[in-house]
């Protein structure tokens, strides 16, 4: 603590990103980056934007990649916002959308969650209330079905990679929507790895952008870090009616009026047209997401049923703090969350056939 520190300072608990060492002497499963390389045409596109016109500011509207977006998802650009990363447009979110103070009422997320929630809301001071997941570690949404100062949930889930049925996202953004004398608030639902669902009409089923119109008080949040393989060109959107859009534009242009770069804006737009080869690597990643979970399965390992580029897995006898020590001095890098009812889980990112491999003859040598 230094006294140079103003109290809101002091009261910070900040989140705890996983570790990006320095060397390569490691393989990576540890912050659920994408195995494949970006596309080629992103490339070309970053490299193209890369010259004297960086003596300008962006577009701070984001016009020309909000238009990239919404033609990908089916939607209005006014009814995309763009930033740099989810964790920015989530942090936005949570500042322009719940309410702060001690009397305000709570809001709701999963006790085993994205533990940036309970960072920003700290930092907004907002109070929280977090259900507990089931037996099974799925969302119970009934949970959330009750007056609250607004809900955010990730889906699928993070750590558990565990997706709820849209029927039920529905039903909580109808709950909320402040129809029939209820108040309303907004749902958050942060879609980082939706992607990861299935085929692209699988993902177009589970993705809550197609119920926009028909709520209000939904708002989706999208990331390019995980499946467009882009965690560090650092960029996010929402999608969402317009009235939340604007009003993630009055928090962005009291902070900083210029959240993506030239550079990032390029390489987004690129992004966003080239499905063909997101897909192609998507399903590269599901594919091996399955065989790998199947061969733990088979070895004794309890692995949750994944929807996500992530397993979530428990070793059938070691505690998680031994079997992350006996990975990591194999060379692999995992994420192990210290907390109740997950401590002996891990959470390892889908990389490559060749890294997986690796993983398994670990696992399967520390039976
Ligand atoms: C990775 C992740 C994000 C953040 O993504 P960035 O766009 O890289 O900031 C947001 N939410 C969840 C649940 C994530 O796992």
């Amino acid at each position: 603590m230094s006294t140079f520190w103003n109290s809101r300072t002091r009261e910070l608990s900040p989140y705890i990103p996983g570790e990006q060492p320095r060397n390569e002497r490691y393989i990576k499963l540890n912050t659920n980056e994408n195995p494949y390389p970006p596309s080629p045409v992103v490339i070309e596109a970053i490299k193209q934007a890369a010259d004297e016109r960086l003596r300008l500011y962006p577009d701070p509207s984001c016009a020309a990649l909000r238009e990239a977006v919404a033609e990908r998802r089916h939607v209005k650009p006014e009814q995309v916002f763009a930033g740099n990363g989810s964790d920015e447009v989530l942090a936005f979110a949570f500042a322009a959308f719940f309410e702060g103070g001690r009397s305000a009422a709570p809001i709701l997320f999963p006790s085993i969650t994205y533990s940036f929630y309970p960072v920003y809301a700290h930092l907004w001071g907002i109070p929280y209330e977090r259900p507990p997941l089931q037996e099974d570690f799925s969302i119970t949404h009934n949970d959330y079905l009750k007056p609250c100062g607004g809900v955010v949930f990730p889906n699928p889930n993070a750590p558990t990679g565990m997706m709820m049925p849209p029927d039920n996202v529905r039903a909580v953004a109808r709950f909320h929507a402040g129809q029939n004398g209820r108040g309303h608030a907004v749902v958050i639902v942060d879609e980082a790895y939706i992607d990861f669902a299935g085929d692209a009409d699988a993902v177009r089923q589970a993705s809550a952008v197609h119920y926009i119109e028909e709520h209000p008080n939904l708002l989706t949040v999208h990331t390019l870090s995980k499946s467009a393989s882009l965690a560090g060109l650092r960029l996010g959107f929402a999608i969402g009616n317009e009235e939340l859009i604007d009003g993630l534009c009055r928090v962005r242009d009291s902070f900083n009026s210029y959240p993506v770069d030239r550079l990032a804006m390029s390489g987004g737009i690129a992004a966003m047209k080239d499905a063909a080869y997101y897909e192609a690597i998507t399903r590269a990643v599901v594919a091996t997401r399955e065989r790998v979970s199947a061969a733990l399965i088979e070895m004794g390992y309890t692995v949750l049923p994944s929807s996500a580029n992530f397993l979530f897995v428990r070793h059938p006898v070691m505690s998680g703090g031994e079997f992350f020590a006996v990975l990591r001095s194999a060379g692999i890098l995992v994420r192990h969350f210290n907390k109740e009812r997950i401590a002996d889980f891990l959470r390892v990112t889908v990389g490559t056939d060749a890294e997986m491999d690796a993983f398994l003859t670990v696992c399967g040598a520390r039976l």
